[in-house]
């Protein structure tokens, strides 16, 4: 029996992806370790605030301030359409983003949209970075596998070559960080 997690928010702003879909394959990876994502789902756009005209993109940490403020819950993960960056980074866009160790996280589908957002390949791309930055909010570092669901994608074609999936040692060290965060309730 696989042991269920306190439940997860996952908040959709202003995206198409379908959240249970993506789950899907987020929880095959995490029963697999023995452990199962409950969620919900809450509906809501992104704050006006975080668009940078300039750059015609909307700045992720603004977003998962915004998160911060509304929502509360075990591990709060926002998903959206739009195009997300970080100053900090010297990168022009972003895939998402994570607090590690942290509660929230953000994952951008604006450049996994293939066809529509239906398709297959839109959702396995959409599962690889929720499920990246779960990686990420359990304390995962990057991964030097490049097969590895943890290993850094700066594009989408390093998306598309790495698996939905944990190596093993992300595996092992994923199961002993849950069992930290549910031994000591954090
Ligand atoms: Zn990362
Ligand atoms: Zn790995």
């Amino acid at each position: 029996m696989a042991i269920k997690l306190p439940e997860f928010t996952l908040v959709v702003l202003n995206s198409f992806v379908d959240v249970d879909k993506v789950m899907k394959f987020v929880n095959s990876s995490f029963l697999d370790i023995g452990y199962e994502i409950e969620y919900s789902v809450e509906y809501d756009d992104v704050p006006e605030e975080a668009y940078n005209e300039s750059r015609d993109q909307y700045e992720a940490n603004k977003i998962i301030n915004y998160l911060k403020e509304k929502y509360n819950g075990f591990k709060v993960i926002g998903l959206t359409d739009l195009d997300i960056y970080i100053d900090l980074y010297a990168v022009n866009y972003i895939f998402g983003v994570a607090e590690e160790y942290g509660k929230y996280a953000l994952v951008s589908c604006f450049r996994l949209i293939s066809d529509d957002y239906d398709s297959p390949m839109s959702v396995i791309r959409s599962a690889k970075e929720v499920n990246h930055e779960i990686g990420h909010l359990f304390g995962l570092d990057h991964c030097s596998n490049e097969k590895c669901v943890m290993s850094f994608s700066s594009s989408v074609l390093e998306i598309d070559e790495k698996d939905v999936d944990f190596c093993d040692e992300c595996k092992e060290r994923l199961k002993q960080n849950l069992k930290h965060v549910l031994d000591n309730k954090i």
